[in-house]
């Protein structure tokens, strides 16, 4: 399925690595006109190295003031990928506050801001959009020493619905992926231990993790046309861990 996003203006948070750096890319070569945000300067130049198209914005989104600051001139968005995230693992016993505020603060304050930015852009041009949070499978299936990413990514798909409800009348559709672990910088962190991993893969009916890829297609879909009457839906990238 080709899907072309040409005259389209996407904005994709956590952009400098992973999933988020994949997505950006791919939309630029499906000829979006791509806004690149991530905290790291580093990774941005090296994103526009790879794809000159793409304008990179270097802002940490749990920073309220700086993001709106950072965002107040990118123009007019179609297409809004709230991928940034981070996973700080614990026993459920050793959690502290600062843990909980920053994953909370990453994970779902900044997807809520973000969203409003651009929202509020899409609903003054009458121009309609998509949507499209990057949750998780761990948002309905418990891990162990996931206690707080868990419940970030479980908030993240009620904010997912209530944008759909509310954003829906605009023309805006907002839907999440929810992937199975990825071998990024941070599924490596959390998955690099062979038996761990072993016990995770043994409940995917597939067998396998997910690639950057299917996750990224995954989100295209979302984003183009070819799902103008989905909205709403948390759609597992999990080859069938929360099917069983
Ligand atoms: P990575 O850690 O590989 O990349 C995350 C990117 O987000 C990095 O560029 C990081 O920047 C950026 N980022 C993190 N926090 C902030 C912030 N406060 N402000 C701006 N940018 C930020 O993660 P993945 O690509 O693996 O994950 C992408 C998404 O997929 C996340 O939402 C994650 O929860 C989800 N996911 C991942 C899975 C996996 O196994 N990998 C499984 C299921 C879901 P920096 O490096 O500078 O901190």
């Amino acid at each position: 399925m080709e899907v072309s996003f040409a005259g389209k203006r996407a904005l994709v948070t956590g952009a400098g690595k992973g999933i988020g750096r994949a997505t950006a890319l791919a939309l630029a070569h499906s000829g979006a006109k791509v806004v690149a945000v991530t905290r790291t300067q580093a990774d941005l130049n090296s994103l526009v190295q790879e794809c000159t198209s793409i304008t990179p914005v270097c802002v940490d989104v749990a920073d309220w003031e700086a993001t709106e600051a950072a965002l107040q001139d990118v123009g007019p968005i179609d297409l809004l990928v709230n991928n940034a995230a981070i996973a700080k693992l614990q026993p459920f016993l050793e959690v502290t506050p600062d843990q909980f505020d920053q994953s909370f603060s990453v994970n779902v304050k900044a997807v809520l801001h973000v969203s409003q930015i651009v929202a509020r852009g899409m609903k003054a041009r009458g121009s309609g959009g998509s949507i499209v949070n990057v949750s998780s499978q761990v948002s309905q299936s418990a891990v162990r020493d996931h206690a707080v990413y868990c419940a970030t990514k479980a908030a993240l798909d009620m904010l997912t619905k209530v944008m759909a409800l509310e954003l829906g009348p605009h023309q805006i559709r907002v839907n999440s992926v929810n992937p199975t672990v990825v071998m990024t910088d941070m599924g490596r962190r959390g998955w690099s231990d062979p038996e761990k991993a072993k016990a995770m893969m043994s409940r995917i009916p597939l067998g396998r993790f997910a690639e950057v890829e299917d996750v990224v297609s995954s989100i295209l879909f979302l984003l183009s046309d070819k799902s103008n009457m989905t909205n709403g839906v948390i759609l597992p990238v999990d080859g069938g861990f929360l099917a069983c």
